[in-house]
């Protein structure tokens, strides 16, 4: 980490967005959006297709000017300078290579327009960064994508840039290739330091590389915080859906009481610890994780301390590393328990009564907003660390 600013206490080189916004017209791309990227940190902006992700990128770049807002590097502000004047780099997932030149001399180019002469050194290094210095003499037609893509960050990452951006630099990559990228992608962030500032809308590429993740929707911040803490504790229903699935029962608080707050569902009573609960009292989502919720045959076999809803096992879908199962509940909603198949347990058949039961300690409460959908049933996508 660099230096920090005299008295305030703000290290030298963070990126800070300061109520950014945007407007294309009636469109709101970004709206009033403020945080703050460390220095040296791999942050990553995640959120489903058309929340603001690229224009708040292009923002950063200087591609883009703010409706209204700032953009600071520490104490400098950024807003107004133009794109070759900030300290910022853009990796798009169209690698933009020039083709009538090799690999070294793509790499080379930024060094060579700022008129530097002697580029051996530091071109060699880049290349063996990104693991092709034996490609040095290829042209980009010559090399796979994944190898393109390494170039394209080569030749980012020369310029040595306060912040490099990435615009789903993975995008077009094939999905085994893409796994290997993000790895890569993490080990020379850490080798370099350099901040990167990624923007997705895969969220297992998010969690895999990521230091801190926002997550956008509609061009505000939903939740932002580390990997662990958006999946284990999310803020809202649609954090709690976006990054892998959730079971989400309707229900009402009933306040807190001690150390838990109580929840009717549908006829039954629930709790959860205070510290899992971001509201006491009122309509609220009782969500839980199908990997935290497991299935019986019979209420019986449920152990001490846990709770559970009954119905009937509506589907069983084998996907290796565990059998998903779809549990329809009396009250019509469905409930996904992922069972893993380690060998610890007999397959359930489908259309049997069962019971899931989780530890409420895996639970968390969400605040449900009046009117809004009612939610009874999983999400549907496809969870982290799923096969996909
Ligand atoms: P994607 O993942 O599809 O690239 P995104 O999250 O990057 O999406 P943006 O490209 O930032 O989203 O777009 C945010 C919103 O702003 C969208 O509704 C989009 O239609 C709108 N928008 C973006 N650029 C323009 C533009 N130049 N003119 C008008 N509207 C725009």
């Amino acid at each position: 980490m660099g230096g920090t600013t005299a008295g305030r206490g703000i290290p030298a080189g963070d990126l800070r967005l300061d109520n950014l916004t945007k407007r294309f017209g009636a469109v709101t791309a970004v709206d009033d959006l403020s945080l703050t990227v460390p220095q040296g940190s791999f942050f990553a902006l995640l959120g489903a297709s058309g929340c603001g992700k690229t224009t708040t990128l292009r923002m950063i770049a200087g591609l883009e000017e703010p409706t209204a807002g700032r953009v600071l590097l520490g104490e400098r502000d950024v807003t107004r300078l133009r794109p070759y004047r900030r300290p910022v780099n853009t990796v798009f997932q169209s690698y933009a290579l020039f083709p009538h030149l090799d690999v070294f001399e793509n790499v080379a180019f930024g060094l060579r327009r700022r008129g530097i002469r002697s580029v051996d050194d530091e071109v060699m290094n880049m290349l063996a960064l990104v693991q092709l210095d034996d490609h040095g003499r290829r042209r980009p037609d010559q090399l796979s994508g994944g190898q393109q893509q390494r170039v394209a960050l080569a030749r980012a990452l020369v310029n040595r840039p306060q912040v490099l951006l990435l615009d789903e630099p993975l995008g077009a990559l094939d999905l085994k290739l893409r796994r290997r990228m993000q790895v890569e992608l993490k080990r020379i962030q850490t080798e370099v330091g350099i901040t990167f500032v990624h923007v997705t809308h895969d969220q297992e590429e998010a969690m895999t590389m990521a230091d801190t993740v926002a997550v956008l929707d509609k061009g505000r911040i939903e939740q932002l915080g580390t990997p662990a803490d958006l999946y284990e504790y999310p803020a809202t229903a649609f954090v709690a859906s976006f990054l892998g699935q959730s079971n989400l029962i309707d229900g009402e608080a009933a306040g807190g009481g001690g150390d838990g707050v109580a929840v009717s569902a549908h006829g039954s009573r629930f709790w959860v610890p205070a510290g899992r609960a971001r509201v006491a009292r009122g309509p609220v989502h009782l969500g839980v994780r199908p990997e935290k919720t497991h299935l019986v045959d019979s209420v019986d076999r449920v152990p001490a301390g846990c709770q559970h809803v009954t119905g009937v096992l509506t589907d069983a879908a084998y996907v290796g590393v565990s059998t998903q199962y779809l549990l329809r509940t009396a009250w019509g909603g469905e409930l996904s328990v992922f069972v893993a198949n380690n060998g610890a347990a007999a397959a359930l058949p489908v259309g049997t009564q069962a019971a899931a039961y989780w530890d409420p300690r895996h639970a968390f409460l969400l605040p449900r907003e009046a009117g809004g959908p009612a939610r009874s049933t999983p999400t549907r996508d496809q969870p982290v660390g799923a096969p996909s």
